[in-house]
């Protein structure tokens, strides 16, 4: 288990430092130029290098993962800053084989052209071979959209002691529901597009560590690159992230018994859910992790049904991304990825169960019968 939050802090964070008159919502600060007579002294000077907005956004992401947090206009630009931080010529990286595919497109495409070589390993075996050479070790834990699990403190400690750093993207289970910075991880990244932003409407990611040299890299980046995100999205963020704790307990609530029930009906062939006694990744998630997520991996028998169950379940909508209110899912085959075609990743939103498990019920059984 990692240590509990007080969300009700983080809640109030932002008032324990306002001066009277001062509103209670953050105000949106659209600026590219600030007041600055006389010498830089460390205060907001030029957009790209800070901002009210990104500041007070920062600070909840800060309060949540117990570190330092950078914002970024996306995941991607999270995990690009992280890497280009970390990564220089002639540097071995190691990538999951089953994780979030851009990750690896972005290795193969522009980080290996410039020098870095990289391996790929299957998350449920990421411990195997060791970490004997590698600078950088990226894990993502459970991976998406498979849902095998890493042992993190495992990972950290051996990494650690073959001299490399570790970088988790704990896009899947957020803060609340593991902590890889308390398991010996340096690097958390994140797509806050899920869970944290929680509404479908914004793209956003953040970097955290409580490694100063590292977060001062990934800052630099950040300025130099210009991988910047806009002031609207950050104020947007920081009101997602004011309900997370209620979306994501009501949402992992939701997972577990619509889990356990998909693992019962007859048009389901495999389910995979870390909260799942019989899953392959439960041993590692029930000492990891708080909270066992809200994805759900069903396989339906085919390809079709699988498309009929999507689209025919009328509290589902079919999208990629996850992490919104709204349940949704997808076929993941669609894009490529190395599952069975009747393999469905479900992404179970805020409904109330009972309502949610009918409409799901209703809508398998339609692909029994047609
Ligand atoms: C969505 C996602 C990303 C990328 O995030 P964007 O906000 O789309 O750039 C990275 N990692 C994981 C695990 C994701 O699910």
């Amino acid at each position: 288990m990692g240590s509990s939050l007080a969300s009700g802090a983080l809640l109030h964070k932002r008032g324990q430092s306002l001066e009277k008159g001062a509103p209670i919502a953050p105000p949106i600060t659209s600026a590219s130029m600030f007041h600055l007579p006389g010498d830089p002294d460390g205060s907001y000077h030029y957009g790209r290098a800070g901002n009210p907005s990104w500041s007070c956004t920062e600070a909840m992401i800060g309060a949540l993962e117990d570190a330092p947090a950078l914002l970024f206009p996306s995941g991607m630009a999270a995990i690009s800053a992280a890497l280009f931080a970390t990564l220089r010529a002639g540097a071995r990286l190691l990538l999951p084989s089953d994780g979030y595919y851009t990750t690896r497109l972005l290795a193969e495409r522009f980080l290996e052209p410039l020098g870095v070589t990289f391996v790929e390993r299957p998350t449920a075996q990421f411990c195997e071979g060791g970490f004997e050479g590698f600078d950088v070790v990226f894990v993502e834990t459970p991976s998406n959209p498979g849902l095998d699990m890493t042992d993190l403190r495992a990972v950290a400690t051996q990494v650690r002691a073959a001299g490399g750093i570790t970088i988790a993207d704990n896009t899947t289970l957020t803060p609340l529901g593991q902590r890889p910075l308390d398991l010996g991880i340096d690097i958390v990244v994140s797509s806050d597009t899920k869970a944290l932003g929680g509404h479908s409407d914004l793209l956003a990611g953040h970097v955290a560590s409580r490694n100063s040299d590292l977060m001062q890299r990934v800052e630099d980046w950040r300025k130099l690159s210009g991988s910047i995100a806009g002031a609207h999205t950050a104020w947007l963020l920081h009101r997602g992230m004011e309900t997370l704790e209620v979306r994501y307990d009501r949402m992992c609530n939701n997972a577990e018994v619509i889990a356990a029930r998909l693992a019962e009906h007859s048009a389901v062939n495999q389910v995979r859910f870390p909260g799942l006694a019989t899953d392959p990744a439960h041993e590692i998630a029930r000492t990891q992790c708080a909270r066992f997520g809200f994805l759900i991996g069903v396989t339906l028998s085919d390809a079709e049904r699988a498309e009929q169950f999507i689209n025919s379940c009328t509290l589902l909508r079919p999208a990629t991304s996850f992490g919104g209110v709204h349940s949704s899912a997808e076929r993941r085959a669609r894009w490529g990825d190395a599952v069975e075609p009747g393999f469905v990743r479900i992404a179970v939103g805020v409904e109330p169960v009972e309502e949610l498990w009918a409409a799901f019920d209703t809508a398998l059984n339609e692909t029994l019968t047609s």
